[in-house]
């Protein structure tokens, strides 16, 4: 059923390390073989072994119109006939830019770059260049991408100073970063008592890259108000959650608002796009206006900006869709968390728009050691179960599942008749 695949994994295993370009894709923490995608088309993945998959993952989160939406195509090809690139500004950048910016109070001005891990990490050494301080407080689970200072874990004991997560970053570069517990106000001040020179608290205001885990509202208000007592930046990380979890992201379900915002994923339409973004006067230190230095030769790419417009604009103009997707992620989880209870299977699932978790975990999971209690090794099983069903979900228990529009009522039902079958088999 996977044979071509087999092959073709295989094949990729002997040219590029793992057979893949990004680490999650190889499967590892739930086995089997990566299915190798052909094509898709809406809410379906096609592999080359011909099986079709109901896809929860969409790229991980950037296609919420769903595979090969002909709208997104269209402008695409546009812009392609015109030429893929031109190092030189394009009346595309200002017109995304002032969506954006009319959108997000919290936004003035925004700057196009090439990824998340890109926006992410120049919006820290903004961060920095406008305080000028050097040390940066993140969240153990929350990712925001692999630039070194933020590739770091909590180490042995109650440390608050992180160390690297990934060998060739060194202690140099990690020890400016601070780990604070997600949801734990107590452990972002343990934090400012431990330095005096905190540039930023960087936050998914949604974690998604821990399992889906939303903040809770006093804690995002608690972290506002001591990020202004001692004069540090507060950013929030939504390149997942932009345009995912409501139009505003996180922001249009908080009241609290950053000094600085990082966007990816759908604002590009499925292109490689990120964006940061934020307070004017902050804004206003980046090169060539100010002396922090960013740059990059394909950001803002025609093409990408063309994707991200399209995309934009349509949600903008029908905000509804997510109302929409909404009822449908609860239609799923809803009837998953039904299945589970009848088997007696222990779950806790969340949704955020467009967004949704599930953890197979007896408790409420509120930062990143309630994550990690989870059953990894059931969740590896119904994955294959899954897989085999033809449905794709992400291929961790540590990651978000996404709604694309034309992933109808019909489908989510579809779906909750395979993970019933699925859970009969392995529980
Ligand atoms: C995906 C993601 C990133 C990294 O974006 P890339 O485009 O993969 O570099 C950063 N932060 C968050 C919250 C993300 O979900």
């Amino acid at each position: 059923m996977l044979e071509k695949s087999k092959a073709a994994y295989e094949e990729a295993l002997r040219y590029i390390p793992g057979g893949v370009d990004s680490p999650v894709r190889a499967f590892k923490s739930v086995g089997g073989v990566p299915p190798f995608i052909e094509r898709g088309e809406g809410a379906f993945l096609y592999d080359i072994d011909g099986n079709r998959y109901i896809d929860y993952v969409q790229s991980w989160g950037p296609l919420i119109f769903g595979h090969a939406d002909p709208k997104t195509l269209e402008a695409v090809c546009e812009q392609a006939n015109k030429g893929l690139s031109f190092g030189a500004p394009t009346l595309l950048e200002t017109e995304l830019a002032k969506e954006i910016v009319e959108l997000f109070d919290s936004i003035d001005k925004i700057r196009f770059v090439n990824s998340g891990t890109e926006a992410v990490m120049s919006a820290i050494r903004l961060a920095r260049g406008f305080t000028g301080r050097d040390d940066i407080v993140k969240f153990e689970g929350c990712y925001h991408g692999h630039s070194d200072s933020l590739l770091v874990s909590a180490g042995s004991g109650a440390a608050t100073f992180g160390h690297p997560s990934s060998p060739g970053v060194p202690e140099d570069f990690t020890k400016h970063t601070l780990l604070a517990r997600y949801n734990d106000i107590e452990s972002v001040k343990r934090c400012f008592e431990a330095s005096s020179d905190i540039a930023c608290v960087i936050i998914e205001p949604i974690a998604g890259n821990m399992g889906l885990v939303p903040a809770d509202e006093e804690f995002l208000q608690q972290l506002r108000a001591l990020c202004d007592e001692h004069g540090a930046l507060l950013i929030f990380d939504e390149v997942m959650s932009g345009f995912r979890a409501s139009l505003k992201g996180a922001q249009g379900l908080t009241s609290v608002r950053p000094d600085l915002v990082t966007l990816g994923k759908v604002i590009g339409g499925g292109m490689p796009v990120g964006a940061f973004g934020g307070r004017a006067d902050i804004m206003a230190h980046l090169s060539p206006e100010g002396p922090v230095y960013q740059a990059g030769t394909l950001s803002g790419n025609p093409v990408a900006m063309a994707a991200g417009l399209s995309v934009v604009r349509r949600l903008k103009k029908d905000p509804s869709i997510y109302k929409i997707l909404e009822l449908r992620a609860k239609g799923l989880v809803g009837g998953f968390q039904k299945i589970a209870d009848a088997r007696g299977v222990p779950l806790q699932t969340e949704v955020r728009g467009s967004m949704f978790g599930f953890f197979f975990n007896d408790r409420p999971v509120k930062n990143f050691d309630d994550a990690q209690r989870s059953d990894l090794e059931l969740f590896a099983k119904f994955h294959q179960e899954m897989i085999k069903r033809g449905v794709y979900f992400a291929c961790s228990q540590f990651e978000t599942g996404f709604i694309c529009t034309p992933l109808d009522e019909k489908l989510i039902d579809e779906t909750l008749e395979h993970i019933d079958e699925g859970l009969k088999k392995i529980v």
